[in-house]
């Protein structure tokens, strides 16, 4: 599996404000000297044992849970998600996170949109996720220094190409797995190679070079 970069995981414990973060998913928060104090989501909270310190953008619950962690941990706590998918939703949800909260932007961390339903038309569907690994290729540092080590980092060459990168992301842009069009999808993305019997990608952590022909 590709490791996320230390430096990755640092920006996000450094950038995602973890009170804007537990803000956002409805927790009243008050200033308590130079931490905030909440009621903990985790657990019947009867008075506030949730405490934030923004200084070092930790949480921690004081109360029947008795622990804590970074915004990574808060994020896979309250959406019961991997630490992988944690920091992808994080990863999606920074942008909006760093801009001053408007009312639109409130409700920032949710859960990726599915975006991939199965496709009549199976040359349609593999062009689609082929785009997606493009689309991950090109957004993902650790991938592009690689090909530029290999001397393969021209960006037509990619394009032409469509080299793409496989990061074990498809799965979330899945309907879930028990709903009929998640079943479906699928189905049909194993019929043509993408992912294992196991329902996992057959390619993961790894470089992406489609054969496009007539
Ligand atoms: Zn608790």
């Amino acid at each position: 599996m590709a490791r996320i970069p230390d430096t990755e995981l640092d920006r996000l414990k450094r950038e995602v404000s973890l009170v804007r973060l537990v803000e956002s998913s409805g927790i009243e928060l008050k200033k308590h000297g130079k931490d905030y104090l909440g009621l903990c989501p985790f657990h019947d909270d009867k008075e506030p044992s949730l405490v934030i310190s923004p200084d070092k953008n930790l949480w921690h619950c004081l109360g029947a849970c008795d622990e804590g962690g970074d915004v990574i941990q808060w994020v896979m706590k309250c959406q019961s998600v991997s630490f992988r998918h944690a920091v992808e939703l994080l990863k999606d949800g920074d942008a909006a996170l760093s801009v001053p909260a408007s009312p639109v932007k409130r409700n920032t961390i949710a859960k990726h949109p599915s975006s991939l339903a199965a496709n009549p038309d199976d040359q349609k569907q593999l062009a689609t996720v082929i785009d997606y690994y493009h689309e991950t290729l090109k957004q993902s540092p650790e991938a592009l220094n690689y090909l530029k080590s290999r001397g393969l980092d021209h960006p037509e060459l990619i394009e032409r190409f469509k080299l793409g990168y496989a990061n074990r992301t498809l799965g979330y842009r899945l309907p879930e797995k028990n709903r009929k069009a998640g079943t479906e999808v699928r189905g049909q993305l194993q019929n043509i190679g993408i992912l294992r019997k196991s329902g996992h990608e057959h390619f993961s952590g790894s470089l992406v070079i489609p054969v496009i022909n007539l």
